[in-house]
C-alpha cells in the first residue's frame, strides 16, 4: 500500500450511498504534511508535462491543487459553483451534478485567468461518475487551453468516472483506486497499480 491508501484504510470512513468519508485528513481536517506529499507526487507523475496552471474546482479540490501547484512553480485556479448566470461573456461556464449533494451547479472561471496558452494540470479530491471532471475539460477546452492530464486523489473505481475520461483519450492518475468499498464491514479493496 502506498502511503495514501494507508492513511485511507486507517482513517477513511465507508458509508451507505457509496460515499468514503475522509474529512478527518482530506477535505475538512486537512493533514498538511500528507498535503505536501500528494502535491510532490502529481509533480513526480507530470514532471513531463510543461504545465502553465493547476485547474480545480471549489470547494475541496482548492487545498490539495494548491500543493500541486506549489510544486510546478505555477498558478492555481478554481472553479467557482455560481448560481448567477448573468455573467456570460466574462466566464467560462459549464454544468456540473454534485455527487455528493445531488444538485446542479454552474461552475465558473474568469476569461482573465485561462487562455490558449496555457497547459492545464486538474485536479480534484474524488472521482466518482466525472462530472466535475468533464465541467472542468469542458471549460479548459472553452478556453482553447490543453489538458495535459488529471489528477485525482481518490478514484472510486467501482463507479464509471475512470473509464469515462480514460476513453476520452486523457492522461488520468489516481494516487488510490478503490475498487470496493462494504459499508457494514467497514472494508475496503484497493487496486493494484
Ligand atoms: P463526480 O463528479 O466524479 O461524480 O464526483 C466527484 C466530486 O464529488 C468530487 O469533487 C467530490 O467532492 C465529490 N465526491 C464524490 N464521491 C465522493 C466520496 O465518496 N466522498 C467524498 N467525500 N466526496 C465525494
Amino acid at each position: 500500500m502506498n502511503f495514501l491508501e494507508q492513511r485511507i484504510a486507517k482513517d477513511g470512513i465507508v458509508k451507505p450511498g457509496n460515499v468514503l468519508k475522509v474529512d478527518s485528513f482530506l477535505n475538512h481536517q486537512m493533514d498538511i504534511a500528507l498535503m505536501e506529499e500528494i502535491g510532490r507526487e502529481f509533480h513526480r507523475r507530470f514532471a513531463d508535462k510543461p504545465i502553465t496552471k493547476v485547474l480545480t474546482i471549489e470547494a475541496s479540490g482548492i487545498g490539495i491543487a494548491c500543493f500541486a501547484a506549489k510544486e510546478f512553480g505555477v498558478p492555481m485556479v478554481f472553479a467557482k459553483k455560481s448560481k448567477s448566470i448573468n455573467i456570460e461573456g466574462e466566464m467560462y461556464i459549464a454544468e456540473v451534478e454534485s455527487f455528493t449533494h445531488k444538485n446542479k451547479n454552474q461552475i465558473i472561471v474568469s476569461k482573465k485567468f485561462l487562455s490558449s496558452e496555457d497547459h492545464l494540470l486538474i485536479i480534484d479530491d474524488f472521482l466518482a461518475n466525472g462530472c466535475a471532471l468533464q465541467g472542468l475539460i469542458s471549460i479548459a477546452e472553452a478556453a482553447g487551453a490543453t489538458v495535459e492530464g488529471l489528477g485525482i486523489v481518490i478514484e472510486k473505481g467501482f463507479q464509471i468516472g475512470g473509464k469515462v475520461i480514460r476513453n476520452l483519450g486523457y492522461r488520468l492518475e489516481s494516487l488510490a483506486i478503490v475498487d470496493a468499498m462494504d459499508p457494514d464491514t467497514g472494508t475496503i479493496t484497493f487496486r493494484e497499480q
